[in-house]
């Protein structure tokens, strides 16, 4: 199986290739050259298989220049004794009837290690088949939970190095603490005067950075990109998608050939286009429920066809979906316009330059099929984490609240009863100050982690040790550099 570019179809990368380089040299995303299928029966196989198992089937239908050893290894080292649960994804049936996929039980509480835990096996791997340089660097720009879960990942790995930028002000406290306190002989992570978008762009400017490039070169190191345009992050999150399924089955809560509704909480798209993979490789979808917060750019386009950057950013209660140009919706249009690379060239590049673009009627039609979009503000999430407690004693991050409240519009409009997954993004504890306001009714005026104690006391749940163990950890990177002095922070780091 190789891979194609959105802006050009005649390109054709081998995986190990497209997981090295992340971003198609014309700007186009790597997808899949075909879907490949799993039967009925197979699908129902994948309860009775570990995690560690089910990944590695999933893998080896996409990852055909890795050998099964590689992917056996991989599967088996991200998967194991780093999630708090045997199950790795953990589904629980709340008392209305709703199956919460819980995808945070890894090391940094949020689900970016689904695919984080296993990228850094895959891109070691990649870097040895291709040659080069003896080392790889990941820079990675972060709003929060993907830089945690990046360093987690490639922390201490051989021939690997990893530096993170952070807004200075725009994480939770949480994350701010997970990042300072990060171990590992091969880590660095440096704050930014400035917001995400700042942090992004200067990450994207040293990619460019051609002088750069061959100074590292002559030391040896190569840059590469744990962000989730690389194929190699959305190939894993496939997997919970079809265990899910299968185990809905397994429980009867799903009848043979049922169909499922998957809604999810979205910010790049990546998540909820490994949901639409999953529904390529057999597993029967009825809808897909695109969540979003008050940057509701998604929403607008699923009901208009029309995507349309031009708009106000709001900081939100649910920092990870705090995005407007949602990357990997671009690999869905390009699998929905039947492979039109040039049709998506035009569109992202009026994204580029004019801001919008609209599809065609024929394109609608597909998204209108599959779709459903939907949006909740802070107010309306903050009230879905006390209601959804209140009745059922389970807690949700702020996140996940997001797709709970548009589930229920959904529900109101449409009155589908098909069995229904939310995908839980983050463990409530990683966003303290948002959950404590929503159960009380007030902010909280003491520090993080009187505040956790407090939801602690309120909830019976308890907080991660692994975020618990922030407060007394040592904070070894506190620096922070103004956004025109990242490159020099590289070559520090890196020569
Ligand atoms: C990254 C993230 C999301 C959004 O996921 P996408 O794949 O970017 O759509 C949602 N919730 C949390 C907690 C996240 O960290």
């Amino acid at each position: 199986m190789n891979y194609q570019s959105t802006r050009n179809k005649s390109l054709s990368e081998s995986a190990s290739a497209v997981i090295l380089k992340g971003l198609s040299s014309e700007g186009g995303l790597f997808v899949p050259e075909y879907a490949p299928k799993l039967t009925a029966e197979e699908i129902a196989a994948f309860a009775k298989m570990t995690y560690a198992d089910a990944a590695f089937q999933v893998l080896t239908l996409f990852l055909s220049d890795y050998t099964a050893e590689e992917l056996r290894l991989a599967a088996d080292n991200a998967y194991g004794g780093n999630f708090s649960v045997d199950t790795i994804s953990n589904l629980v049936k709340t008392n209305d009837g709703v199956h919460i996929l819980e995808l945070w039980r890894g090391p940094t509480a949020a689900f970016k290690d689904m695919a984080l835990q296993l990228l850094p096996y895959l891109l070691t791997g990649a870097a040895k088949k291709q040659g080069g340089e003896p080392t790889t660097a990941i820079l990675t720009a972060t709003s929060g939970d993907t830089g945690k879960a990046a360093l987690e990942g490639f922390k201490d790995m051989p021939n690997t190095k990893i530096m993170v930028f952070y807004p200075e002000n725009g994480v939770s406290d949480m994350q701010k603490l997970q990042m300072q306190t990060q171990e590992g002989g091969n880590v660095a992570v440096v704050a930014v005067r400035g917001n995400f978008d700042d942090c992004q762009n200067a990450v994207k400017a040293i990619f460019a950075d051609r002088d750069l490039e061959k100074e590292l070169s002559n030391a040896g190191v190569r840059l590469s990109s744990a962000n989730s345009i690389n194929w190699g992050r959305l190939a894993p999150q496939i997997v919970y998608y079809v265990k899910a399924y299968a185990d809905l089955l397994k429980s009867g809560d799903i009848k043979p050939n049922g169909k499922v509704n998957f809604c999810v909480p979205t910010g790049n798209f990546g998540n909820i286009l490994a949901a639409y993979y999953a529904r390529l490789l057999g597993v029967p979808v009825n809808k897909l429920i695109c969540a979003s917060n008050r940057n509701n750019v998604l929403t607008e386009f699923i009901n208009s066809g029309t995507y349309d950057r031009k708009r106000e950013f709001f900081a939100t209660a649910s920092p990870s979906m705090d995005i407007l140009i949602s990357s990997n919706l671009e690999r869905l249009l390009y699998l929905l316009s039947d492979n039109n690379d040039e049709i998506i060239s035009k569109w992202f590049t009026s994204l580029k330059e004019n801001g919008n673009f609209t599809v065609t009627a024929e394109v609608k039609a597909k998204l209108d099929e599959l779709f459903y979009g939907g949006f909740v503000d802070d107010d309306g999430t903050k009230l879905i984490i006390k209601e959804v407690f209140d009745r059922y004693s389970y807690l949700l991050d702020t996140h996940t609240a997001v797709a709970y409240g548009v589930y229920k519009k959904y529900v109101e409009q449409t009155g589908d009863v098909t069995p229904t997954v939310i995908t839980s993004t983050a463990n409530p504890y990683k966003f303290t100050h948002s959950v404590y306001s929503a159960l009380k009714g007030a902010e909280p005026t003491t520090d993080e982690f009187a505040a956790a104690e407090e939801i602690e006391r309120m909830t019976g749940t308890v907080m991660p040790t692994r975020l618990k163990e922030t407060r007394s950890k040592e904070r070894r990177f506190t620096d922070v550099a103004d956004k025109e002095k990242l490159a020099d922070k590289v070559r520090e780091f890196l020569l």
